[in-house]
């Protein structure tokens, strides 16, 4: 009896690589893609996996950077969006660029040759029919209107977000606690709350002044014309703020009630910036109400401008785009389909993770979950403390999701290494038997991760292919 297809929606990062891996398993799969039929605002081409901006995977380097483990583990995996890249590579330093046109022509050449893969270029413009059985949703940021609505009729209209509204997200051991204090507005511990969840980082008048001016003369990004302006109350980036008003953000995100300096209680500060625990590991915290469109290189020396965040390493900068995306933690079970209609999984960024290389690692993970379905087999997750697991751990649980006024605590998320679980026993001391300070500390517990992560893959990889040959 003949395998019955798994379709693919979307020839993008995802689609391209999660066909692919269906295919290699060995299991017949129908890739959809609307373009050339249909256009997006930043698709420029027909061909499958385009990089619709940069050209770069970013870091190549497996031993102390996160993107550069994630690499490493896809090309453990028989990655084609790797594999394609290494292939079409051109010089940039310790990063991977590709080119783009070469690159895109190979990826879509090795999937037309694949005698298991059938592309169909088309819209899905509505809910995929009820007759597939096994659906990948890769539709990606600028996912089409008229599938976006079919989604959104099974997950309800605040479950589907069309734009980002990302506030900056600091690895929480770079934060200076001698001078930031845990504690909540009024001491209020809210639902699964201690009363003591933000982190607080105190402003003087002067401080705050000086803060109001570097926004006010900070470098903004522009939205793109298409993109249009999705301003709405509760979302207004910082810096739109002060412009209103030199007092509308003390009156706002910066505002100081309810709060005492736990060091110096009769001082009262003129305005605080808070941080909120971000995901379970309790290793990185967001600030709060701090979405931003400044760029990014004036980002981190502004931030670093509050007292407390003077030495913040951030694994994520603000922004906000035009980003279609889930509510992944909400919606999705840890195998990333969707819980109400398990037929449908998504993979890529409209799971909220953020990236072309993150795009197309969850779409190789979900066309091995798919196939392996398809094939009655069980397959693992990724063990989290692998890049590709901790990747997928955020999107569909390690996020804390909170309920404060404003847009929805779940943002889009490259890989970073706060999302990786604690370590014990780094290395405290170097060859040459001195202690390891600063950021010699910090490359020494990046490499141990990473070291960790590929001990864990290989593990993860052999346990499967055992269980495969029984
Ligand atoms: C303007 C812009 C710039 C970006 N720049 C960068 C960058 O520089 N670096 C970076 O790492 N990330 C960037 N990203 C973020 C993101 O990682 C990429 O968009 C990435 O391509 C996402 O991969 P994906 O597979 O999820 O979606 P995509 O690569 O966008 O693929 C989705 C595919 O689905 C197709 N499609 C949509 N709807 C349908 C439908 N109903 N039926 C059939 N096909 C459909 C689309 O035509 C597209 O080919 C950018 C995003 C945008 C929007």
């Amino acid at each position: 009896m003949s395998t019955s297809p798994i379709h693919v929606v979307g020839g993008g990062l995802a689609g391209s690589e999660a066909a692919w891996q269906i295919a290699q398993a060995g299991v017949p799969v129908i890739l959809h893609e609307m373009r050339p039929v249909r256009g997006t605002d930043a698709h420029k081409t027909e061909g499958l996996a385009e990089l619709v901006c940069s050209n770069s995977f970013r870091s190549d380097d497996s031993t102390s950077n996160a993107v550069g483990q994630l690499h490493w583990e896809m090309r453990r995996l028989d990655s084609l969006i790797m594999a394609k890249g290494d292939a079409h590579q051109v010089p940039a330093g310790g990063a991977l660029a590709v080119d783009r046109d070469g690159f895109s022509q190979a990826v879509t050449a090795a999937l037309e040759a694949h005698p298991l893969v059938t592309i169909a270029r088309g819209e899905i413009a509505g809910l995929p029919p009820a007759e597939w059985d096994k659906v990948i949703i890769a539709t990606g940021p600028l996912t089409s209107p008229a599938l976006a609505e079919g989604i959104k009729s099974l997950t309800g209209e605040s479950e589907l977000a069309f734009f980002d509204a990302i506030a900056p997200i600091v690895h929480f051991d770079s934060i200076d606690m001698d001078t930031a204090w845990f504690q909540s507005r009024y001491d209020k511990p809210g639902p699964g709350g201690t009363g003591a969840d933000y982190i607080n980082c105190p402003l003087d008048r002067d401080q705050y002044e000086a803060f109001i001016d570097a926004l006010l003369a900070a470098e903004k990004t522009e939205f793109k014309e298409w993109e249009g302006t999705p301003y709405f109350d509760g979302c207004l980036p910082i810096e739109v703020m002060a412009e209103r008003g030199r007092e509308t953000l003390r009156w706002g995100p910066m505002k100081p009630v309810g709060l005492t300096n736990k060091h110096n209680p009769t001082v009262k500060a003129y305005a605080v910036v808070q941080l909120r625990q971000d995901n379970a590991l309790g290793t990185l915290f967001n600030m709060s109400g701090f979405q931003t469109k400044l760029k990014y290189g004036e980002q981190a020396s502004i931030f670093r401008m509050i007292p407390g965040l003077q030495n913040a390493e951030f694994a994520r900068l603000g922004g906000i785009h035009r980003n279609t995306y889930l509510n992944s933690p909400k919606l999705l079970d840890p195998t990333l389909r969707l819980k109400s209609d398990p037929r449908l999984r998504f993979a890529g960024q409209i799971t909220g993770c953020e990236g072309y290389v993150e795009s197309a690692a969850i779409g190789l993970l979900t066309g091995r979950l798919a196939a392996a379905e398809r094939l009655g087999r069980e397959l693992e997750l990724p063990p989290a403390t692998t890049a590709l697991g901790a990747l997928v751990n955020h999107i569909t649980g390690g996020h804390i999701v909170t309920i404060d006024e404003g847009p929805r605590s779940f943002q889009p998320m490259n890989i970073n290494f706060g999302l990786f679980p604690h370590i014990e026993g780094v290395a405290s001391h170097g060859p040459d038997g001195k202690r390891l300070k600063g950021p010699a500390k910090s490359v020494a517990r990046k490499q141990a991760l990473t070291a960790r992560a590929k001990s864990a893959l290989d593990g993860w990889i052999s346990g499967t292919q055992a269980r495969a040959a029984e």
